[in-house]
């Protein structure tokens, strides 16, 4: 194992359990998803002034007016897409690569899509530095998919929207799942998409929430 990373994986490890203790407690059902949030060092992915912050159930700024969403938004939109492993995923808005990074213990394959270079260049680090081999982030208008790897068995979009990108269910495989917040740019509802046959989708909605804003031609105007 690399120096930094066996060094990553022992700093705040009674912090970590502690957060999974809770997201238990408050409801997080999903073992594997528990399990992700127990191993992944969330404060390698946050500001060094912040990490003593990292494991609190709080969002923390990243940045360039953008924020990492508290764990417990993290759990409950990754427990969303129903995981068993081998899933490829499509995220937009990399931020600090925390949700990558998580995702990356539960998927097959993640491609990661930022607008803000300087945060695509940090998360790349960052992840590079825990040995994260199978998130690929991309620099773009995610809002418009990723379709040279298309078809995504699952998408999760982490930033709000005026309403689901047509570019993102088109690309979602049949079966696939997508979730993301949208609505309000105040605030969103947490949906849950499914696409049931080519032309098919159900729709539900999971909760309320407050996102950063989805800024491209599928989304708000910058
Ligand atoms: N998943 C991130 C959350 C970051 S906040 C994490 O775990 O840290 C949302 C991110 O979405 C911001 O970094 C913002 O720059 C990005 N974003 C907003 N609109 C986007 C778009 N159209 N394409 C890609 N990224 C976008």
């Amino acid at each position: 194992m690399q120096p930094e990373l066996a060094a990553a994986r022992g700093e705040y490890a009674h912090a970590r359990r502690r957060l999974s203790q809770r997201l238990s407690e408050a409801g997080i059902r999903d073992g594997r998803v528990l399990e992700a949030f127990e191993h992944v060092p969330r404060h390698r992915l946050v500001p060094e002034a912040l990490w003593a912050q990292a494991y609190k159930d709080t969002p923390l700024p990243i940045g360039e007016r953008q924020t990492i969403s508290a764990p417990s938004v993290v759990a409950a939109m990754t427990q969303a897409l129903q995981l068993r492993g081998g899933e490829s995923v499509l995220e937009i808005g990399t931020g600090s690569g925390y949700q990558a990074a998580i995702l990356s213990r539960l998927a097959g394959r993640i491609i990661s899509i930022e607008r803000i270079p300087r945060l695509a260049a940090r998360a790349r680090s960052a992840l590079d530095a825990l040995g994260v081999a199978n998130v690929i982030v991309y620099l773009g208008d995610g809002t418009q998919g990723w379709p040279q790897q298309a078809p995504y068995d699952r998408v999760v979009v982490t930033a709000g929207g005026p309403e689901i990108p047509a570019s993102l269910l088109s690309q979602l495989a049949v079966g696939g799942v997508l979730v993301g917040p949208f609505g309000q740019r105040e605030e969103q509802s947490l949906v849950r998409a499914r696409r049931t046959s080519e032309t098919g989708f159900t729709r539900e909605v999971l909760g309320r929430c407050q996102f950063v804003d989805l800024i491209g031609e599928g989304g708000w105007a910058a």
